[in-house]
């Protein structure tokens, strides 16, 4: 099977594995974990921030993110699309009793503009408008980037009506290759970032929040009480370790190939649309003699998974493990349909 279901579908590659057989280890719940240390400050620095934590999942840095940037009853602000209000099964009410102000970006990505309009008035009946969370790239807009100048005007609305300003960078590293960005930058805008090392950099588990000291001696006493406190995690830390070192300039291939497939699929005449390509995925509108599910079923006999996001879009995510030689394969099957 070709799977392009997600970018979290990779295998550890063997140079990944024996990384991990070879991490030192220690109990990191006693901060005592040196390859979770090494990892936490190596993505920190790299974008330009002081600190770093160690979690199982993007999930939970978000969610950890939120919870120390908020308290009860206090509101976020985010695009409708973003992945912490989709797909983190309502946490942002259970895990930290907040409200949400959902505004509509173009494909995921929002304006200062936009933001400021969401801001709450100072008025008893108004939740506090506390965070802005962004998202970049942006899942459900199609692996749509912001461009860094966007950033640094949010970061002016954010900075002078006292928001803290959240990225969830689950895909940063495709936007800062397909931007040609300076990570470090990132650390001037943003107040914490969560980067994922379990998509598109190929690692088995994990991603890492990045903030001040202060913040992230805050969000390491909330992944405690979240349940979060690993021990020897340290081999699952190498995995990110290595993917830091060795995976992210591949990730323009990935970005070659999702255009090369988008070109192919808009010869098909079941294909309506597609949103312009960015960076590793690939939303197609279809219709004529397929639904988005009809033809996903057909593409699984032939050997390739694809998700039927809606009914009429369906989605191909490029990663680590699909090579060019399965790419022409992809491409000769969706000409024989
Ligand atoms: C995958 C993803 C996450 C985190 O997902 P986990 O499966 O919990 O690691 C967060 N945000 C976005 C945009 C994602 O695509």
């Amino acid at each position: 099977m070709i799977d392009y279901r997600s970018d979290t579908v990779t295998q550890p590659t063997p140079e990944m594995l024996a990384f991990m057989q070879s991490a030192p280890v220690g109990d990191d719940v006693f901060g005592e974990d040196p390859s979770i240390n090494a990892l936490e400050r190596i993505t920190a620095a790299k974008f330009g921030m002081e600190a770093g934590l160690f979690c199982p999942s993007g999930t939970m840095t978000n969610q950890l993110a939120i919870k120390t940037h908020t308290q009860a009853g206090d509101e976020v602000i985010c695009d409708r699309l973003s992945h912490i209000y989709q797909y983190e099964g309502g946490g942002i009410a259970f895990n930290s009793g907040c409200s949400v102000q959902l505004l509509e970006g173009n494909r995921g990505i929002l304006t200062a503009h936009q933001i400021l309009g969401g801001i709450n008035a100072e008025d008893v009946h108004k939740p506090i408008t506390r965070l802005v969370s962004l998202e970049n790239t942006s899942n459900r807009g199609g692996g749509a980037c912001y461009n860094f100048e966007t950033f640094k005007q949010i970061k002016e609305v954010t900075s002078s009506h006292g928001l803290g300003l959240h990225l969830d960078g689950a895909r940063i590293f495709n936007a800062i290759v397909h931007k040609k960005e300076a990570p470090v930058l990132y650390g001037q805008v943003f107040d914490s970032i969560s980067v994922c090392l379990s998509k598109g950099l190929g690692a088995p588990v994990g991603s890492v929040l990045v903030g001040s000291h202060t913040f992230i001696k805050k969000a390491r006493r909330w992944r405690k009480v979240f349940g979060g406190g690993m021990r020897q995690a340290g081999y699952l830390a190498a995995a990110g370790i290595y993917a830091l070192e060795h995976h992210i300039e591949r990730l323009a291939q990935d970005h070659t190939n999702a255009l090369v497939l988008s070109e192919e699929l808009a010869k098909k005449d079941f294909v309506e649309s597609i949103l312009s390509v960015e960076t590793n995925i690939v939303i197609a509108t279809i219709g004529g003699k397929y639904s988005a599910a009809s033809l996903a079923a057909a593409l699984k006999e032939k050997g390739i998974l694809a998700i039927a996001m809606t009914p009429t879009q369906i989605r191909f995510v490029f990663h680590l493990d699909i090579t060019e030689d399965h790419l022409a394969q992809t491409i000769d099957i969706i000409n024989s349909l």
